[in-house]
């Protein structure tokens, strides 16, 4: 896997880099000099950095080397501003990373963002956030989710997820952070089946690109012991748990994962999970029409998750083509959302965004062909 890009300069860490300006007979700063070109001005190819001088940068193509950042090779617009783009990597693999300005309510995860004024959207907002891809397809196989048609093809590199980051920012023309961007890995693939690459990029994004890993957030289906692993990172994004279901039952015919790791033990994870000051935990909750969306399912899911401090996000599917779920009409999403509410467990409907362009959650399947052209 890593033969594909191991001629890619992003990826790779200052120490790294500090080895690989040595190799090249280079004075040490060249790193640092790389480092922030790599990721603080994200050039797409090393001869945009001109900091360097034009020899090493010469000796550095010879070699093979370039910055090996992943393409934007088509981009879909929505009528509410999100954006869908289908990123190639060097390889032909494509992955699809998803932009959505004015925060995202769900993701952001507080509601806080409930403010939102799609007139005035485009030209105004104030912040955005980036839904970024783990791995290129899905092992996992959630019955509800279009990427799992897609099986899975192969892990992202650590530069492949770093870059969906650098490529769509460019693409945006914004810095952070100048510009408050929230990251999301929820994106095609689970993150927690490519740890390293992906707590690596993390890293990356934290030091080089310059965004906060509390305005990180990484979802996972339920691979249990990455979740112990995320709780001893001393610098982590925030952990969101796709739950889905109420009970072991309906979990395991939604998401077999379940029948690795079943609720009692990934409960028992979430609850043993440090948690910083102020920090919440966040379970999703994709609605199923007359699936796992019942009263009954609300109050078992209140018991479920007693004590955990926890919001809920819930989410009514997305629909697609090959998906064998309906999505439940409002006024039983309200009514799951009531029972949470009044338990006293914080709970918000997750506005569905682009979904004209396949872009929600759940849809993204590095299509062309199910969205219209812009
Ligand atoms: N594999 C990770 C990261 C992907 S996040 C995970 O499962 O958490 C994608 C989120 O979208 C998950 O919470 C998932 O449950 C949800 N989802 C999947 N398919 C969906 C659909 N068709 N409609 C709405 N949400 C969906």
């Amino acid at each position: 896997m890593d033969e594909i890009t191991h001629n890619s300069l992003l990826g790779l860490q200052l120490p790294e880099l500090a080895h690989l300006v040595e190799e090249f007979g280079q004075p040490s700063y060249r790193a640092r000099q790389l480092f922030e070109a790599l990721y603080r001005q994200r050039v797409e190819s090393a001869d945009e950095i001109l900091t360097l001088p034009q020899d090493f940068r010469r000796r550095l193509a010879e070699k093979g080397l370039s910055v090996g950042r992943p393409v934007i090779e088509r981009k879909f617009v929505s009528s509410d501003g999100t954006v869908r783009y289908l990123v190639a990597c060097a390889d032909g693999q494509t992955v699809e990373t998803v932009w959505m300005p004015e925060g995202d309510e769900g993701e952001t995860g507080d509601g806080s963002d409930a403010g939102y004024q799609s007139d005035v959207m485009a030209r105004t907002w104030q912040r955005a956030t980036i839904c970024v891809s783990s791995q290129a397809g899905c092992a996992v196989d959630c019955q509800f989710c279009l990427t799992a048609l897609l099986g899975i093809k192969r892990n992202l590199t650590a530069g492949e997820i770093v870059g969906q980051v650098c490529a769509v920012l460019s693409d945006q023309g914004v810095s952070p952070p100048l510009v408050r961007v929230n990251l999301v890995f929820m994106g095609m693939g689970e993150p927690f089946l490519n740890y390293d690459n992906f707590m690596k990029a993390v890293r990356l994004l934290v030091e080089g690109v310059g965004i906060s890993e509390f305005r990180m957030t990484v979802s996972t289906a339920g691979i249990v012991p990455r979740i112990y692993d995320l709780g001893a990172e001393t610098v982590r994004p925030k952990l969101a748990i796709s739950l889905n279901a109420s009970n072991d039952d309906s979990r395991s015919r939604l998401m077999p994962v379940n029948r690795k790791w079943n609720l009692e033990r990934l409960i028992s994870a979430a609850r043993d999970f440090p948690l910083r000051n102020r920090e919440k935990l966040t379970f999703e909750y994709v609605l199923l029409d007359r699936v796992n969306d019942s009263a009954e399912n609300a109050r078992e899911l209140v018991e479920l998750i007693r004590g955990v401090r926890a919001k809920v996000n819930l989410i009514a599917l997305n629909p697609g083509p090959g998906i064998a779920f309906r999505t439940p009409a409002q006024g039983r999403v309200l009514q799951f959302q009531n029972i949470l509410l009044s338990a006293g467990v914080p709970s918000f409907v997750r506005r569905p965004r682009g979904r004209d362009i396949y872009a929600a959650c759940g849809q993204l399947k590095r299509t062309v062909e199910l969205a219209p052209a812009p």
